[in-house]
């Protein structure tokens, strides 16, 4: 196992890295302040090939890997989570068909989706349930070659933008929950497929996060993904890759605190030095900084070990999905906790607006919530021990 960077993640490292300075940045406290998505940023995106780094070269993209993928949503992230997000996402929106679609489903869906000509939604939560995939209710009925839809899905991000859904629905609702359910893709457009509310949230104010409505909306039998009963595995294996994601987004939301803070601290001066030299903000930037090289440690070793892991349904070994749940949960933990010291750091300026800080602390907390919250990361390291 090797996570050193290679050249080429380290050229695309500092590539990211440019374009998140240069022209993700300038606009970031703008798009929170407006909440609203930004296609110039999606262009932004697609121009420079970010949104296929993980996509299979057969289907289009550049099968660069897990790793180089963290790589770019970290730099987005320092910048902007919300644009890291629309590339952690859309991976997301993606995986339920590379692991569980068929060569026909392959070719038909992810040309489009690894330039980002089309982008993806990943539709599991419902009004009624998150953590406890039990209690999904959205049912998927099978009339002739087609699929009857109907249900809910609440807090789906990019749902609106997007053109293809991943969505999880049940299709036998008498049977095993791990059995009883499987993935479809749902096309925008397609008649009974309404988007309804769109959420005010407390970060992340530029992503899209909607509601889903299905009403008896017909989907072609041949949007089924994967066997039969096989939802359950396939977004239990899609979470288990996609979790890297949000990790990465977490790790740079971190890793952005910390070195606006430290800049910070060398330039503000109080009782006649730069309060890094005193050793109550010296020692917090000290332990912001060591636990984001932890952090990033476990998730870059992490990645490698997943990007050599088949994109299918096979199943993954125990301390893989260990490692990923570790992951989420520690750069979800770190980002929440190192960018309130920021604010701290900051003293009265951290709390104000024009100061990227008090954002990157609103952003980092989703980072403890979405995919999984870190609970349920905890009950998953749990059981795998
Ligand atoms: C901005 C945003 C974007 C999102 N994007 C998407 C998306 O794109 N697609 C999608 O499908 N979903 C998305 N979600 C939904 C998100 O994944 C869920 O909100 C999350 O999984 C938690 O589910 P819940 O909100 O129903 O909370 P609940 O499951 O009701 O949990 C409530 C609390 O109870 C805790 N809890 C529950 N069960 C246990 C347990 N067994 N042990 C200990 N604690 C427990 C939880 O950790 C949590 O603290 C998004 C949410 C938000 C806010």
């Amino acid at each position: 196992m090797q996570y050193d960077l290679t050249e080429e993640q380290r050229m695309l490292q500092d590539m990211v890295r440019r374009l998140a300075k240069e022209k993700v940045e300038p606009g970031a406290i703008q798009r929170d302040k407006e909440a609203k998505f930004d296609w110039e940023m999606v262009d932004l995106l697609r121009e420079n090939g970010l949104f296929g780094i993980d996509f299979p070269e057969l289907y289009g993209g550049t099968d660069a890997g897990m790793l180089a993928l963290a790589i770019a949503v970290e730099e987005l992230s320092k910048v902007d989570a919300a644009c890291g997000l629309l590339i952690a996402d859309h991976e997301l929106g993606c995986l339920p068909i590379m692991l569980g679609g068929t060569e026909e489903q392959k070719q038909r869906l992810l040309p489009t989706l690894a330039t980002g000509e089309q982008l993806a939604a990943f539709a599991l939560t419902e009004p009624d349930a998150g953590s406890d995939v039990a209690r999904l209710r959205c049912r998927a009925v099978k009339d002739g070659d087609s699929y009857i839809l109907n249900g809910k899905k609440n807090f789906i991000t990019n749902g609106g933008v997007a053109e293809i859904i991943t969505l999880y629905a049940v299709t036998d609702p008498e049977g095993p929950v791990r059995k009883n359910a499987d993935v479809f893709v749902v096309e925008k457009g397609t008649p009974g497929f309404h988007v309804g509310k769109e959420e005010d949230k407390l970060g992340i104010r530029s992503s899209d996060t909607v509601e889903l409505i299905f009403e008896d909306c017909r989907i072609p039998a041949e949007n089924l993904l994967g066997q039969n009963g096989s939802g359950f595995q396939n977004i239990m294996k899609t979470l288990d890759f996609s979790r890297l994601g949000v990790a990465a987004q977490a790790l740079g939301i971190a890793a952005g605190a910390l070195e606006y803070a430290t800049a910070y601290a060398k330039e503000r001066e109080a009782f006649g030095k730069p309060i890094i030299r005193h050793q109550g903000i010296g020692f917090k930037l000290a332990d912001m900084a060591m636990r984001i090289e932890a952090a990033r440690q476990l998730l870059y070793k992490s990645c490698a070990l997943f990007q050599e892991q088949p994109k299918d349904m096979s199943g993954l070994n125990p301390e893989l999905i260990r490692l990923s749940a570790m992951s989420k949960c520690l750069c979800g933990d770190v980002a929440m906790w190192v960018t309130t010291e920021a604010v701290q750091v900051l003293g009265g300026y951290g709390y104000i607006r024009e100061f990227p800080v008090e954002r990157m602390m609103r952003d980092a907390k989703i980072t403890q919530i979405y995919e999984g919250t870190n609970e349920i990361m905890r009950l998953v390291i749990a059981n795998t021990l």
